[in-house]
């Protein structure tokens, strides 16, 4: 219901802006959606810090995100996963120390309920980090516990929630006269999952954001939870996914389990959980980019099978890059043509594509993990937020969101009608894969079948011009790193690195 009102107002707004005569000033090509009521989407992922600061404190907070709901709602986004919201002594957010709450940087619970309803209002889902495998050092739970399992007084009540040891395991770190686990860092310790008490303690976490209307949860770090036993790992996402549908039977789950083997991710797959990274699909080495950097159908083709598969029964999570790795801009080497192409060929997967706030103008990082968590570029730099601590770099090399919308041949208005694509055909997403027969080794030509509607997609990864014959169908969309898809007389004409799609 609310997706069909969101895109009936998106065609009014498209028609009052042809009315306006901004024709070729921005204005790009869209179709008119077709959405579907399930769990497929096209996800956005935001770092609240650094996104949009609503109170000119210079810190991005969530009412600062609220505001930008139409921009993302815009360029065809229907779901937004924010990294962690809750109180922290960390810039990031990855050490919790009260899940119940808002951290005060980023606003009140009331500010999330606000933006919640806005979203939802604007037919977009919200997921948000839910990060269990550890708590922060500074947690309650493990700072009573530890003074108590040093005999210095302290509490009881929580010592089951950690795993302690007297002698020096790998993976455990020292406090006093105690060691307890903690793989990622000594600043945060990871908790008993195997404890009844945690286990109850994440279920109220889960209930209490599900019941402040949050559509589901990116869990983190699942490799983590039983550290080199994966099926067990499997098994505890099996759990969380089980719990969660409890209090919201569509909760979408999806899982980090950043590993690059396709029957580990299988494995996870089997828990029930609707979605894991496709992590083979990501970053430099990555199908995308790989497909990309050598030109090859072949390539892709196979990869788009692998991504489908590996998923079973669940929704294939591909992206190119995210918080923790290189930026999309980066991987395709700051080559805009490039930069587009990717992210075209990402669209052309089954399944939900996330794509990292900034990748839509091109912003880059580096190897420090804080720059590649710099402040979004709506406009100029001087009106970012502020970098966070240890910020190296703040190099931006395209232009900010104001500039890119108002050029139809942008990075981010390339990311607009391929994610309009991805909503106008539901097969996209969804459909099972046939090849369709071409001579070419530079072009793929295959189609997509969901339900009663068949599209047809035809992809030159050449640098140079095409003209393919002998596929049927009429050309709905093309989608151009420059020019223009034509078709005439069953001939198609596809520029450098275009998609065409076909009814
Ligand atoms: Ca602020």
């Amino acid at each position: 219901m609310k997706k069909k009102f969101c895109t009936l107002i998106c065609c009014l707004v498209a028609g009052l802006l042809s009315l306006a005569g901004l024709a070729g000033c921005g204005k790009v090509s869209l179709l008119e959606e077709n959405l579907i009521d399930d769990n497929y989407d096209n996800y956005y992922e935001i770092f609240v810090r650094s996104f949009k600061d609503s109170d000119g404190d210079g810190v991005g907070d969530l009412n600062g995100v609220t505001e930008k709901l139409d921009y993302i709602r815009d360029l065809g986004y229907t779901g937004i996963w924010l990294m962690p919201i809750h109180p922290s002594p960390s810039y990031h957010g990855y050490d919790v120390t009260d899940y119940y709450n808002v951290h005060s940087d980023y606003g009140t619970l009331e500010d999330y309920e606000n933006l919640i309803q806005s979203a939802h209002d604007r037919g977009i889902k919200v997921i948000i980090d839910l990060v269990v495998n550890h708590t922060s050092s500074r947690h309650p739970w493990f700072t009573s516990s530890v003074v108590y399992k040093n005999g210095n007084g302290g509490s009881a009540e929580y010592v089951d929630y950690y795993n302690w040891s007297t002698k020096n395991l790998e993976g455990y770190n020292k406090n006093g006269n105690i060691y307890y686990e903690s793989h990622f860092d000594s600043n945060m310790p990871d908790l008993n999952l195997d404890s009844s008490k945690v286990r109850s303690e994440i279920e109220n976490i889960m209930k209490f954001w599900i019941n402040k209307g949050t559509d589901g949860f990116r869990l983190d770090g699942v490799l983590y939870y039983y550290k080199g036993q994966d099926l067990k790992s499997a098994d505890f996402c099996k759990w969380i996914k089980q719990t969660a549908v409890k209090y919201n039977p569509k909760a979408y789950i999806v899982g980090e389990a950043w590993t690059n083997s396709i029957d580990s991710l299988s494995d996870y797959y089997e828990s029930g959980c609707d979605s894991f990274f496709c992590f083979p699909a990501s970053q430099a080495s990555g199908y995308v980019a790989a497909s990309v950097n050598t030109n090859s159908a072949a390539t892709y083709w196979s990869s788009s099978k692998i991504v489908k598969d590996m998923a079973g029964n669940g929704i294939p999570a591909p992206f190119i890059g995210n918080h923790d790795t290189g930026r999309a801009a980066g991987v395709m080497q700051r080559n805009p043509d490039k930069i587009k192409f990717a992210y075209g060929l990402l669209s052309m997967y089954n399944g939900n594509t996330f794509t990292y706030y900034g990748d839509e103008i091109g912003m880059i990082g580096s190897q420090n993990d804080p720059d590649k968590r710099i402040g979004m570029l709506w406009d100029t730099k001087e009106n970012t937020t502020k970098a966070p601590p240890g910020v190296t770099s703040t190099e931006y090399i395209f232009p900010g969101v104001k500039k890119q919308l108002k050029d139809s041949n942008s990075i981010l208005n390339y990311y607009k009608v391929c994610n309009n694509a991805r909503n106008a055909f539901p097969a996209i997403m969804r459909g099972e894969s046939k090849l369709l027969a071409n001579d070419d080794p530079f072009v793929l030509a295959f189609q997509k079948t969901y339900g009663d509607e068949t599209v047809k997609i035809v992809i030159n990864f050449a640098e140079s011009e095409k003209k393919i014959g002998g596929i049927e169908g009429t050309l709905a969309q093309g989608i151009c790193v420059s020019g223009k898809v034509k078709q005439s007389s069953g001939t198609l004409t596809l520029p450098k690195y275009s998609i065409a799609i076909l009814k």
